[in-house]
């Protein structure tokens, strides 16, 4: 997730362009009020410009959130050559006055602005045209002075362009911690502590899904229900912490034998799994279900006690959803076909 710099920017800029609207109709009302029109067109013309710029952005902006349009940096530069242009005209004007020097430290202001809020260095360089423009000219302000503005100005400048890109890339920081960290929680709540398998609370929810998609697709979905044989025994001989053990065997053994993304393994509660099988049907699940039985085999974990063998063994209950048959009514068939295989001596598969 990347933070988007366009909102801090289209704001900046649109601020900036009030302020270069205000302030050649503020030098009107200060130094050219009594003068004749023609003194104050330059600066009715620069406020013009602001002011189109802005309300070119604010239709951007409405068509297309926080679009500028044109470039910021294209649009200080533009700027600043008006206001440089304001300055030339005014100094070859008959009286010969001096440029206002309220008007160069505007510019300087300008592109002190422009820098901050433009991160490329493509700025710096439009940026530059202006005031050096005003300082090439032959004004009333003494040259040192006008460098020292454009130092101050270009110092500003850059500071708050470190500034801004250093709070972005704290913030981007922040941001990524805590996407990192709702992962993690997401995941920790979908998930069962002992196993490592899913919980009860994501089988529900992908039961629900996988029930919805089979309804549209009219693809096969099936359900093996998975309950350790006489496991209380195995408790009761080992102790609990065996069991533990044990139960996290088993689970092992499951997860190596369901190998398509789409299935859903997932801890019950207790000792009993449930294997969630979109795209399959009765006989995919049965084969399924006898992989895992004879991958437990193989295993040959030791349970003295069981009575029907020396080994971990497991009852298996199997359900195809229907149309017309809810989530909780499949859960209901799978836990329906392995009590009955439980009744039918244990260590078996039972479809319903
Ligand atoms: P059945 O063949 O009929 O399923 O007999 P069972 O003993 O497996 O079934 P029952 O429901 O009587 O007992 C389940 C036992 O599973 C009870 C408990 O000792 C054990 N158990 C449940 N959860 C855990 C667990 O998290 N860890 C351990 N070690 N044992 C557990
Ligand atoms: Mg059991
Ligand atoms: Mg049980």
């Amino acid at each position: 997730m990347e933070l988007d710099p366009r909102p801090v920017q289209y704001k900046g800029l649109q601020w900036l362009l009030i302020f270069a609207t205000l302030t050649p109709l503020a030098n009107i009302v200060l130094y050219e009020w009594s003068k004749p029109l023609l003194n104050q067109l330059p600066y009715l013309a620069s406020a013009l410009l602001a002011l189109t710029l802005w309300g070119l952005n604010r239709w951007s902006h409405q068509r297309k959130r926080f679009r500028l349009a044109l470039p910021i940096d294209v649009q200080g530069l533009l700027l600043g050559l008006a206001l440089s242009t304001v300055v030339a005209i005014r100094l070859s004007g008959a009286d010969g006055e001096p440029a206002m020097p309220i008007f160069s430290a505007y510019i300087m202001f300008v592109f002190a602005s422009v820098l901050g809020l433009h991160s490329a260095d493509r700025a710096l360089l439009l940026c530059i045209i202006p005031p050096t423009l005003v300082l090439l000219w032959p004004s009333g302000v003494l040259w040192w002075q006008e460098l020292a503005v454009l130092a101050i100005a270009l110092y500003l400048g850059l500071a708050a362009r470190r500034q801004i890109n250093l709070w972005m890339r704290m913030s981007q920081a922040q941001l990524r911690q805590n996407k990192r960290l709702l992962e993690k929680f997401r995941t920790l709540s979908n998930q069962d502590a002992l196993t490592g398998l899913a919980n009860r609370r994501y089988f529900d929810l992908r039961l629900e899904q996988s029930v919805n998609e089979a309804k549209r697709s009219k693809n096969a979905l099936s359900l093996i229900l998975l309950d350790v044989d006489y496991f209380k025994r195995y408790n009761d001989h080992f102790g609990h912490q065996a069991g533990d053990e044990c139960l996290r065997i088993v689970a092992q053994i499951m997860r190596r034998s369901s190998r398509r993304q789409s299935d859903t393994l997932a801890r019950l509660g207790g000792e009993e799994f449930v294997l969630l099988l979109p795209n399959t049907d009765k006989r995919g699940a049965q084969r399924l279900a006898e992989e895992i039985q004879s991958r437990l085999k193989d295993a040959n974990l030791d349970h003295p006690e069981s009575g029907i063998a020396t080994r971990v063994t497991l009852s298996q209950g199997i359900a195809q959803w229907h149309p017309g048959l809810s989530g909780s009514a499949l859960l209901h068939q799978a836990d329906k076909a392995m009590y009955e295989a439980k009744l039918s001596g244990r260590n078996t598969i039972n479809a319903a």
